[in-house]
């Protein structure tokens, strides 16, 4: 069975992430979407939370599996049985920083290939970052979005 990793922050998972990990299951059997964070680090909301929303935006969808992890990507693909990461490109800076990352990881695991996906172009424009901005200033996140995420429910979770 051919495995690949989506790891990221994923604070919060937008629909530039769901279209990255739908083409990624035409590439493979599985994908395991897992959130990566640093337990000193704080994000904006728990990783807990954050597993919980991909869950939900991925419901019914087949051969995904959402999980957190902390430690380095290349262990947690051994764990996971996936030989293959996948990261998604918007921009060249993206693909500045992720050649970097991508080359670390082939010193520290040759075996492990990582796959880069481009953004839709209706996408290509949607971050974390701009979705956290808009949500602290009371804005309406919805249309970056997954559909079926109530982010109003997963904002009132937080401390
Ligand atoms: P990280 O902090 O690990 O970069 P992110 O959650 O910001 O985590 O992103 C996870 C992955 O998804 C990264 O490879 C990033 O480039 C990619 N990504 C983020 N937003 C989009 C988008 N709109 N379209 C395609 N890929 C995206």
């Amino acid at each position: 069975m051919k495995t690949a990793l989506f790891p990221g922050s994923f604070d919060p998972f937008t629909l530039g992430h769901l279209d990255v990990l739908h083409s990624a299951l035409k590439l493979f059997d599985k994908v395991v979407v897992a959130v990566g964070y640093n337990s000193t680090k704080g994000g904006f909301f728990d990783p807990e939370i954050r597993v919980e929303i991909i869950k939900k935006a991925t419901e019914g969808m087949k051969n995904v599996e959402v999980c957190s992890y902390t430690g380095l990507t290349v262990d947690f693909c051994k764990e996971k049985g996936a030989n293959c990461i996948i990261r998604g490109l918007r921009t060249t800076t993206d693909f500045e920083l992720e050649s970097v990352i991508a080359q670390a990881n082939r010193e520290m695991n040759p075996d492990i290939l990582c796959i880069f996906i481009p953004a839709g172009h209706e996408y290509s424009f949607i971050s974390s970052t701009v979705v956290r901005d808009v949500l602290i200033n009371g804005g309406d996140a919805k249309c970056f979005l997954p559909k079926n995420v109530d982010i109003e429910h997963y904002l009132k979770m937080r401390d």
